[in-house]
Order: C-alpha cells, then sequence, then structure tokens
C-alpha cells in the first residue's frame, strides 16, 4: 500500500471542488481499497502519543468562523479498534495510549478524506502528535509504522509543510511568498532524495516563518520515516500555494 502527505489548506477543501481536491480524489480512485485508514491529523495536537480507538469515531468540526454547512458536514467512516491496538503492537517500545472517548475524527482528516474516499466506507484510526516529543521521535515512529503498508493499512500524513496563519494574504490566493517557496522547494528535495534528513529542516533559515507552530510540518515527518523505512522517496503528488504562507503540496512513497 502507498502513503501519503496531503497539504489539507483550509476547511473549506471539504466543500470545494479544486486541483487539491481532484489530486487526492484522483489518488484514491487509483489504488487499491485499503483495510483501513491510519491518519496523522496536525489537528490532534497533545502531549501524549494516543491513538483512536473508537468503533463510532465522532466527527469533529474544529474551527470556527466558517459556514454552517461545514459545521454540518459529517464523515460517518467507522473506527478500527483492533487496528489501534495493533499500532500499539508494532511501535514498540514506544508507549501509544488508546483513545476510547475524548477524540474522533477532526478536519485534518475528514476534509481530506471526503475526497480521497467519499463513501466513507473505510475504517479511519487517528494518531495524535504527541507535542511534546522532537522531531527525530516523530520520524523513528513512522518508520516503526512500516510494516502497516503490507497489511493493507494507508498511512495518511495530514498537514501543510508551510503553515503561517499570522501573515496570510489573501491577495494572492495561488501564491506563495518568496520564504514559502525556498522552505517548501527543500523540503521537495530532501524528501526526493535523503527522506531520513527530513528533521534537519528545522536548521533552515526559513523554518521560523514557515512553520512557528510545528503541528501542520510534524506530520511530513511520517512520511519521511515510511519512506525511510522502505529505502525510497518521496514524490510530490501535487504542488502549489495558497494564500502567500500555505504551501498546498502533497506527497506519496510507493505510489
Ligand atoms: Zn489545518
Amino acid at each position: 500500500m502507498p502513503a501519503a502527505f496531503i497539504g489539507h489548506g483550509t476547511p473549506m477543501n471539504a466543500l470545494d471542488d479544486n486541483q487539491y481536491t481532484r489530486a487526492w480524489r484522483a489518488f484514491g480512485e487509483s489504488i487499491p481499497t485499503p483495510r483501513a485508514l491510519l491518519v496523522v491529523s496536525a489537528h490532534w495536537y497533545i502531549n501524549a502519543t494516543a491513538v483512536t480507538a473508537m468503533a463510532r469515531p465522532r466527527t469533529i468540526h474544529d474551527f470556527y468562523g466558517f459556514p454552517k454547512q461545514l459545521f454540518d458536514f459529517e464523515y460517518p467512516a467507522p473506527g478500527l479498534p483492533e487496528l489501534a491496538a495493533e499500532i500499539a503492537e508494532v511501535v514498540q517500545p514506544t508507549w501509544v495510549g488508546e483513545d476510547t472517548d475524548s477524540w474522533g475524527l477532526d478536519h485534518g482528516t475528514w476534509s481530506v478524506l471526503c475526497h480521497m474516499f467519499p463513501n466513507a466506507d473505510v475504517p479511519v484510526v487517528q494518531l495524535a502528535i504527541n507535542a511534546e516529543k522532537p522531531f527525530d521521535y516523530h520520524l523513528a515512529l513512522g518508520a516503526a509504522l512500516a510494516p502497516l503498508r503490507d497489511s493493507g493499512v494507508l498511512i495518511v500524513g495530514s498537514g501543510n509543510v508551510v503553515h503561517n496563519l499570522g501573515v496570510l494574504d489573501f491577495g494572492q490566493p495561488d501564491g506563495g511568498f518568496d520564504w514559502a517557496h525556498r522552505f517548501n522547494e527543500r523540503a521537495i528535495e530532501l524528501i526526493g532524495s535523503t527522506p531520513e534528513d527530513v528533521p534537519s529542516l528545522a536548521a533552515h533559515p526559513d523554518f521560523r516563518d514557515s512553520a512557528p507552530t510545528p503541528d501542520h510540518f510534524i506530520p511530513f515527518l511520517y512520511l519521511a520515516g515510511l519512506a525511510s523505512a522502505a529505502g525510497t522517496t518521496g514524490a510530490v503528488m501535487q504542488d502549489g500555494y495558497a494564500f502567500g504562507s500555505l504551501s498546498m503540496t502533497s506527497w506519496t512513497v510507493g505510489a
């Protein structure tokens, strides 16, 4: 099974039909139906490593200031408690908590999956980002998840490699600032050559502007870890920028 990182952009992409959502849809259609989806979403950023382990994860509307249609949106995919247990096993000795009642599917997950798997019929488990851990931890945890690919699990990181909401420029809906281009292009280069070096982006001169909070960047480390574990590299699925300070680039491994 391939793996992917999706640049998810704003929640409006759940409702929109654009070059990005069409690329996500085409990717979903191009692969064999997965047994399950494991999504590392930027929007579950907590002080622990955990997976959702409920049979019926709720749709979480974790944003404000968007149209009612978005708050009414439901993505009723089932969970898969036995996959949560399998994940805890495969990443040992790293400890993973099983969340049975707190989280669910946040918009980092469903705004992408509603295009990739519009029927919501493939079970979904989310993996939380442990905010207390360094980048190397996330790279290694991504690599540790690699065996799941062999048993039909599609692993998806959902974030944005460049994500700075403080300086959004609505005058350039499809453009990126120079520093956003520099950082994103270096990310393309690194995952496309030596994915194990992706954590070194933390020392890039444009890192502070590109990832002022690392929540949207970290899911990319999981794809880098998976690429590295497979002895391969990440390929760009779809490239682009939005509002100056978001990169919308998505990548695949093994597609
Ligand atoms: Zn987001």
